[in-house]
């Protein structure tokens, strides 16, 4: 299509900036900026994994008096970079094996300056058609990495906790109120979502999880079982695709074929390990993922993109519109009755286009890299069994390698012990690890999913934990 005309000859020049910056100034701040950045990545792996700050001391140099006037803004990016973001947890250090970490790719990154960068929006099909698009585009491609069913929608969100959230309101939906079943692996902000969603107790089952730390589809068959004989109504079944603790996936074949039967919406959990099926050995281990109603990954987690993002599928067409459509007289100029609108998939109206940053990198390094990239995670939570297991007078290994993570004991150590070696390790600034509790044995954690990190990196974070206290 060609390019509308300007509405004069005249090129009227209008100022760059809407609060006074000029150009000039903007560029030389944004290349700054971009130098700033690439700085860190360059010297990432000398810098402390985490460092934590002084809340006085931080707001004495961070607070203050309300700036009413003009300040330098170089000196503001430099402490910006140094105060602000120099006190965090850097889950993009390849020796971030905490919780979850969060290896960004730069790519992605880019995508995100773009988008912020020109304001970007995807509410409407009026209001960002393009962005629509790209929506659509990122969440086919995706979930075609992941072997869901072609009519697959989705919707963008902030993270797992969001993302979840969406997809049980999509069930509530779609099969009315009733029962949602869990287990005491599942991630503890799905049962907040629930209450917050208004289930009450009775409406919320925990069940126990085996001794591998997975849903035991015996125990589910039964629990539904007797609710349906006192005649409740079962809603959903929650499973995990990698649960944050272990990595266990539960049997998610054997759970789908309990949700067929009974005609119950399956939700499966993958914030953290649903990027696994886009590798061979993880499409093994999460068989089933495909029958799935509604599926949640986090991209933020184990699909290198920055903060935030998550992604809830639904397999159910027109399903996410249902449940979350609105029309009101003010949208009617944007709102297309044939096109998606991304406003209407969820609870957020007004939000940026998160799918640039992950159509940038699928586009940037493929998808193979990505595939190579989680294949790395996998394997190198292997090696750290290997390593853990090559000193069984040291280590007892809990939890073996499943998805990344691998939990050990330092043997004869209590909780306590943990908690020690662990926060010496963090204090060091040379790596971190988390300490956890499976079936009341306390653990340390690595989880490995960073493509930078190394064997010798993990030898090397072994020796430190093991030394004498
Ligand atoms: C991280 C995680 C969540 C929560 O996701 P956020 O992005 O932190 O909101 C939910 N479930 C699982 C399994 C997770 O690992």
């Amino acid at each position: 299509m060609a390019r509308k005309p300007p509405f004069s000859e005249d090129p009227f020049q209008v100022p760059p900036d809407t609060l006074g910056l000029s150009a000039e100034e903007m560029r030389r701040l944004g290349h700054k900026v971009v130098d700033m950045v690439v700085d860190r990545f360059e010297r990432r792996n000398a810098e402390p994994v985490v460092t934590t700050g002084d809340a006085a001391d931080l707001t004495n140099q961070l607070g203050g008096a309300l700036p009413n006037m003009p300040m330098d803004p170089d000196a503001s990016l430099d402490l910006m970079a140094e105060v602000a973001l120099g006190h965090m947890q850097h889950g993009d250090h390849p020796r971030y094996f905490a919780r979850v970490p969060g290896p960004a790719s730069f790519a992605a990154i880019l995508g995100d300056w773009m988008g912020t960068g020109f304001n970007s929006i995807c509410a409407s099909w009026g209001g960002g058609s393009g962005t629509a698009i790209v929506e659509n585009t990122v969440v086919s491609w995706v979930a075609e990495m992941l072997g869901l069913p072609s009519q697959t929608e989705g919707v963008l969100l902030s993270g797992g906790s969001l993302a979840n959230f969406t997809g049980f309101c999509v069930a509530r939906s779609e099969v009315g109120r009733g029962v949602a079943y869990l287990m005491d692996q599942t991630h503890a902000s799905l049962p907040r979502n629930l209450r917050q969603m208004g289930l009450n107790d009775e409406e919320i089952r925990i069940l126990p999880s085996d001794e591998t730390l997975r849903m035991c589809p015996d125990v589910l068959a039964a629990s539904i079982e007797e609710d349906i004989g006192k005649g409740l109504k079962p809603m959903m079944v929650v499973a995990t695709a990698g649960t944050t603790n272990t990595g266990a996936a539960d049997p998610l074949e054997a759970i789908a074929d309990i949700c067929e039967q009974h005609n119950i919406w399956l939700h499966v959990d993958g914030a953290y390990g649903a990027p696994a099926a886009i590798t061979q050995d993880g499409r093994e281990v999460l068989k089933g993922l495909e029958r799935a109603d509604s599926v949640v990954l986090d991209p933020h987690k184990w699909f290198f993109q920055p903060y935030d993002l998550g992604m809830c599928f639904v397999t159910r067409p027109g399903a996410l519109d249902r449940c979350f459509s609105m029309n009101p007289e003010y949208l009617k100029d944007v709102q297309a009755d044939n096109e998606v609108n991304y406003g209407n998939r969820s609870l957020e109206l007004t939000r940026r286009s998160r799918a640039l940053k992950l159509w940038m990198s699928l586009r940037t390094y493929g998808a193979q890299s990505f595939r190579e990239g989680v294949a790395h995670g996998i394997a190198l939570a292997e090696e750290a069994e290997r390593q853990l297991r090559a000193a069984p007078e040291t280590w007892d290994v809990l939890s073996h390698a499943q998805l990344g993570i691998v939990c050990f004991a330092r043997n004869g150590a209590d909780s306590e012990d943990h908690a020690k070696r662990a926060n010496r390790l963090s204090e060091s600034g040379f790596a971190t690890v988390s300490t956890t509790s499976l079936h009341g044995r306390t653990a340390l954690r690595l989880c490995t999913i960073n493509p930078l990190t190394t064997a010798e990196d993990i030898q090397r974070t072994l020796e430190l934990l093991a030394a004498p206290m």
